[in-house]
């Protein structure tokens, strides 16, 4: 085991593992926005599951880290590629100029050429962003029964 673990030592890209499992973490991996210094890394798994660390709850503001991705664009957020996933899902492949209008931050050609170019050959990346969004869903119904109730 120390031997596997040296290996990494000398990499100055380590980073610590994932705080739920402690696996090593693979890109893309979620970076609460809320917590630390230190940095409360988590792999995309205990955050689909909602783990939760002393201060550390589910619904703290998270970045989705993936510095190593080829498919981000300098410029483009990950919060706009959720939104153009969301923008293209709700209103449709190929409607660029109601995504766009639905983006409000990019043109029409923006949308389409970021779209083609880095979600139609990437069904990783594409999966997992809108896991991601269902997982926003989810949550987003749960606080709205959640106000019903009360
Ligand atoms: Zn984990
Ligand atoms: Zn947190």
């Amino acid at each position: 085991v120390m031997d596997h673990l040296a290996s990494f030592g000398s990499d100055p890209f380590d980073k610590p593992p994932c705080r739920g499992c402690s696996s090593r973490l693979l890109e893309p991996y979620i970076k609460c926005a809320e917590c630390g210094p230190p940095p409360l890394l988590l792999c995309l798994q205990c955050f689909t599951r909602g783990f939760e660390y002393k201060k550390h709850q589910s619904d703290h503001k998270y970045e989705i880290m993936t510095s190593d991705f080829p498919v981000l664009e300098p410029g483009w957020t990950a919060q706009e590629e959720m939104a153009l996933l969301e923008a293209v899902m709700d209103c449709g492949f190929g409607n660029w100029s109601d995504v766009a209008y639905q983006m409000r931050t990019r043109s029409k050609e923006e949308c389409e050429s970021h779209y083609m170019k880095n979600f139609i050959n990437n069904p990783l990346f594409s999966s997992t962003l809108l896991s991601l969004r269902q997982m926003e869903e989810a949550r987003t119904a749960d606080t709205g029964h959640f106000f019903i109730f009360i």
